[in-house]
C-alpha cells in the first residue's frame, strides 16, 4: 500500500497492528477519524490510555473490575460455593449474559498452550487452588473451549486438585468441538452450564 504521507501510514500501522484488523480496515477508520472533530480522537485516546494506566483485575476471580473486588464477587446474593473456570472476561460476559448462572468465576487468562509458549505458570491456576484450598468452593464447573489446550488446561487444574474436596464438572458440550464460548448463542450456553456433567465422565468419553 502506497501512502501520500508519513503520517498517514504511521496511523494505519498502528490500527492494523489490532487483531482482526487488515490495513485496509485500518486505513478506511483512519479516514473516518481523520473526517470526524478533534475530540473524538482525543476521547478514543484517552479512553484506551486510562483503561491502560487504570485498569483493575478483582483480587479474587482476575474479572477486570474498578473495585478491589468485582460485583459479581462482592455480591451477597451470588453463591460462592460455584466457581466457573473461564478462559477470558469474554466468557463471563458471556456466561452473564445468559442470566441462567448465579455462583461465582475464576477468570484463568488464556489456556496452556506449549505451541504458544503458554505454561500453567502463566495462568491464574495457583491462586484458583488457593481458593480451592480455602474451603468455602464445593463445585468447579470447567467452562473452556473444548479445544486440545482447553482440554489439556482441564486435566492440569484437575491434577492439581487431587485430595482437596472439591466436586469438578465440565459445561454440556451443546456447543461443538472448537467453539468458541464467547460466540455460542445464550440458550445454548444456558443450558450447557444447568446439563453440566462430572468432570470425570467427560473425560472417559473423549
Ligand atoms: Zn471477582
Amino acid at each position: 500500500m502506497e501512502f501520500s504521507s508519513k503520517l498517514l501510514e504511521n496511523a494505519v500501522y498502528e490500527v492494523s497492528q489490532l487483531p482482526g484488523i487488515g490495513k485496509r480496515t485500518a486505513l478506511r477508520l483512519v479516514l473516518h477519524l481523520l473526517k470526524q472533530p478533534l475530540e473524538r480522537t482525543e476521547h478514543l485516546s484517552n479512553a484506551l490510555l486510562k483503561l491502560k494506566g487504570e485498569v483493575n483485575f478483582c483480587k479474587q476471580c482476575h474479572n477486570i473490575s474498578d473495585t478491589e473486588l468485582c460485583e459479581i464477587c462482592a455480591n451477597p446474593k451470588r453463591d460462592e460455593s460455584l466457581v466457573c473456570v473461564v478462559e477470558d472476561i469474554r466468557d463471563v460476559m458471556a456466561i452473564e449474559n445468559t442470566s441462567q448462572y448465579n455462583g461465582l468465576y475464576h477468570v484463568l487468562g488464556g489456556k496452556i498452550s506449549p505451541m504458544e509458549g503458554i505454561g500453567p505458570q502463566d495462568l491464574n491456576i495457583v491462586s484458583l487452588v488457593n481458593r480451592v484450598k480455602e474451603g468455602t468452593v464445593k463445585e468447579l464447573i470447567f467452562a473452556l473451549s473444548s479445544t486440545m489446550e482447553g482440554d489439556t488446561t482441564n486435566f492440569y487444574i484437575y491434577r492439581q486438585l487431587e485430595g482437596l474436596e472439591v466436586t469438578t464438572s465440565t459445561i454440556a458440550r451443546g456447543i461443538s468441538v472448537g467453539d468458541e464460548l464467547e460466540y455460542a448463542d445464550e440458550v445454548t450456553l444456558g443450558r450447557s452450564i444447568l446439563n453440566r456433567v462430572p468432570f470425570e465422565s467427560s473425560m472417559k468419553t473423549t
